[in-house]
């Protein structure tokens, strides 16, 4: 088995006239825990959603466990497969939480599980209750969304993140639309997870958290990788002066 979950070679991708990325080289390792910081518009959203092809690179090669993306390439059915499996593995955790509003906390969580691993419906439940309550929300299974607050909607995100069984988990910016008293409850269960040895890439503005929490910290500008420190270097001696100056705003 190879020791990357996730390898990204020369991706390019575009939006009609705008450069977003322009050949970024990135390996996520087994067990790791990478910190995507940039400034807002240097393409670390769109990077992330390059990993489980939400967004399909115009050039690059994408590797996702042990699946080959030649990228810019015709689509067809075994693609359509492969982009499938890429999902499975890969999943992701989205700034607006994206829960299903017409199902309850333990519906949403289980329904990944009964769709596309075909569990049955005991198994499904009973994987959805312990990822439920590996979040904290054990007494919410059967709330509806609309009844949730931000960081409880964004927890059920992580456990139906978590019921695909992935390999590796991308969070796109996970507190950003919450109340900041509310960021704790969500960082928590992410610090959580990098203790068990979840393979994580996280995009966020938080430094404290991105301290504790990285392995690695990946400083993304203008749509390429600038540095890429561990985080006590990143922090106390970046360096980039693109990446001092960020820092000197973000703190
Ligand atoms: P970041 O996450 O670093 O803020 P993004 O990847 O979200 O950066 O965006 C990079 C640039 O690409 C921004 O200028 C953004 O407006 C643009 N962009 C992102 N997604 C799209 C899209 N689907 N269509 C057009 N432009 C987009």
């Amino acid at each position: 088995m190879s020791d990357f979950t996730i390898e990204l070679t020369e991706i390019r991708k575009s939006f009609g006239e705008l450069d977003v990325l322009c050949g970024v080289n990135l390996a996520v390792e087994r067990g790791e825990v990478i910190v995507l910081m940039g400034p807002s518009g240097s393409g670390k959203t769109t990077l992330v959603r390059c990993m489980n092809l939400l967004e399909e690179p115009d050039a690059g090669h994408v590797r996702i466990c042990g699946c080959d993306f030649e990228c810019g390439t015709r689509r067809d059915r075994g693609r359509k497969r492969l982009e499938q499996r890429a999902r499975r593995h890969a999943g992701m955790v989205f700034q607006q939480f994206n829960l299903f509003p017409h199902m309850t906390a333990l519906g949403n969580v289980i329904e990944g599980p009964r769709q596309v691993r075909k569990l049955s419906d005991a198994a499904a439940k009973e994987l959805g209750e312990r990822l439920l309550d590996r979040v904290g929300l054990a007494d919410k299974s059967g709330e509806y969304p609309s009844r949730l607050s931000g960081g409880q909607k964004q927890r059920v995100a992580i456990a139906r993140a978590l019921a695909m069984e992935p390999e590796v988990v991308l969070f796109d910016e996970p507190t950003s639309a919450l109340d900041p008293e509310l960021h704790a409850e969500v960082l928590d269960v992410i610090q959580s997870l990098a203790r068990e040895g979840m393979t994580m890439v996280i995009v966020t503005h938080e430094t404290h958290f991105a301290r504790e929490v990285a392995d690695r910290i990946v400083f993304m500008d203008g749509g390429v990788i600038v540095e890429e420190a561990t985080p006590d270097v990143f922090f106390t001696r970046p360096s980039q002066e693109r990446a001092r100056s960020f820092l000197r705003l973000v703190d």
